[in-house]
């Protein structure tokens, strides 16, 4: 049996870095105040399709939807924004205090062609913050990124930044860009031409090459944006600035979801190939009025987890674990016995002990001991039982020292405690 094409495994050999960054990533954000949500990973499809958007790659092509025995359309989750959202509404969080910050992380799915940095099951670091509308928290959401990312050691990442308007500019966007796209339409791809209806934004966004070039000169949303568009976008980059940040302003960074106004980033690393986009985020203020709650600003980011660890792959070693402290020389079955007992005591205080339970011979077993790399190794044979002398080895200094059975734990507690 093999895994279905685009999932995978992570072995424990490389779970290392995964947890640095999963320990580095919650420190970070609780001292920015987000509150972790854990949210299911299926969802009716509605969901996705209303807040994502019906003409978007994701919910045309990429999503795992399913009818489940009752013929309910169901998703599993390519994204968290629109789940967190749902939960925002769902429980009323509005009413007490509308201003919720969140983190979570976790698996999503889109049916992609798998390619390095591209699966099927991929994770994400997502943060989301509801009811602030100020500019200054789509900069703190920037600087948090940085942060996480220097603090994992990255360098040359680059946060490129766009502002998308919002519905009091965008229609007199969409009419410029629609005249622009007409005068290239016999330049486009099918799946161009099938948007200028559906979502002519979505156009800018196209990755085919021919495309690419014909809209190179297409109107900029910031050349149209309304005046507190403006102001608001102009806030983000001398914040940036002030806080040296390197950002570029990017007017072809459109994002591929329907739901964002306003600020638009993707953090962008030039190490991974055609997988340039290490984070995206945007500001979605029309989002949780659209799923039915009130009208309330939001804004978040998702971090692509597996890319992540690719870059960091390149330049950091995974971490090791930490080495075996002791590993039990048990011969025989008294000793066995004994030995159980003791490990478990052992592990009980924290630690990390192990014990060979096959019956094999002493010269086995201390192979075993070297291959795990104790420090040191406890042995127990008849002999040593029958004599109450328990023999501890140190393994670097090869020093032997006896311990008697009455005291031996508490006496190994006070050696791997110092
Ligand atoms: P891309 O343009 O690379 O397809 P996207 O715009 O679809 O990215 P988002 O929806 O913004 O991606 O998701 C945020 C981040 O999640 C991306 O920047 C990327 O790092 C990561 N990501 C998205 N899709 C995948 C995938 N199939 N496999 C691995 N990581 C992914
Ligand atoms: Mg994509």
């Amino acid at each position: 049996m093999q895994t279905i094409r685009g999932f995978r495994d992570i072995l424990p050999e490389r779970i290392s870095l995964w947890q640095k960054v999963e320990t580095e990533a919650t420190k970070l954000f609780k001292a920015f105040g987000f509150k972790e949500i854990r949210i299911p990973v299926l969802e009716k499809t509605g969901l996705f399709a209303r807040s994502i958007g019906e003409a978007t790659d994701i919910v045309e092509k990429e999503m795992y939807t399913f009818a489940d025995r009752k013929g309910d359309k169901l998703t599993l989750r390519p994204e968290a924004t629109a789940s967190i959202a749902r939960s925002y509404i769902q429980h009323k969080m509005y009413a007490k205090d509308p201003v919720r910050k969140f983190f979570m992380i976790g698996p999503m799915f889109r049916r992609e062609r798998p390619q390095k940095g591209r699966y099927r099951q991929f994770y994400q670091i997502d943060a989301e913050v509801f009811g602030v509308e100020s500019a200054y928290i789509d900069c703190q959401l920037i600087l948090l990124l940085n942060e996480l990312f220097k603090r994992l050691g990255l360098k040359g990442l680059f946060a490129h930044i766009n502002s998308l308007g919002c519905p009091s500019c965008r229609p007199s966007f969409q009419k410029e860009l629609l005249d622009f796209i007409e005068s290239k339409k016999d330049r486009l791809c099918e799946n161009c031409i099938r948007r200028i209806d559906k979502n002519p934004l979505r156009i800018l966004d196209c990755k085919v090459k021919d495309c690419r070039k014909a809209l190179k000169d297409a109107p900029s949303t910031l050349d149209l944006l309304c005046k507190d568009c403006d102001d608001h976008f102009n806030t983000v980059k001398k914040t940036l600035e002030k806080q040296g940040i390197d950002f570029i302003v990017d007017k072809s960074l459109v994002r591929g979801l329907d739901y964002y106004t306003r600020t638009a980033w993707e953090i962008q690393t030039t190490s991974l190939g055609a997988q340039s986009a290490v984070a995206g985020g945007g500001r979605y203020d029309g989002l949780v009025k659209e799923l039915g709650g009130p009208q309330t600003p939001g804004i978040g980011f998702a971090i692509g987890f597996d890319r992540l660890v690719e870059v960091m792959e390149q330049i950091n070693k995974a971490p090791e674990d930490p080495p075996l402290e002791l590993f039990i020389v048990s011969l025989g079955d008294a000793a066995m016995e004994k030995g159980y007992h003791w490990s478990c005591e052992l592990n009980q205080a924290g630690i990390r002990t192990e014990i060979d339970f096959r019956r094999k011979s002493m010269k086995a077993l201390m192979k075993r001991a070297n291959k795990l790399n104790a420090r040191y190794v406890l042995i127990a044979g008849d002999n040593e039982l029958n004599e109450n002398a328990i023999l501890l080895r140190n393994m670097d200094t090869k020093k032997q020292s006896s311990l008697a059975m009455e005291t031996l734990v508490p006496e190994l507690i006070k050696i791997f405690k110092k």
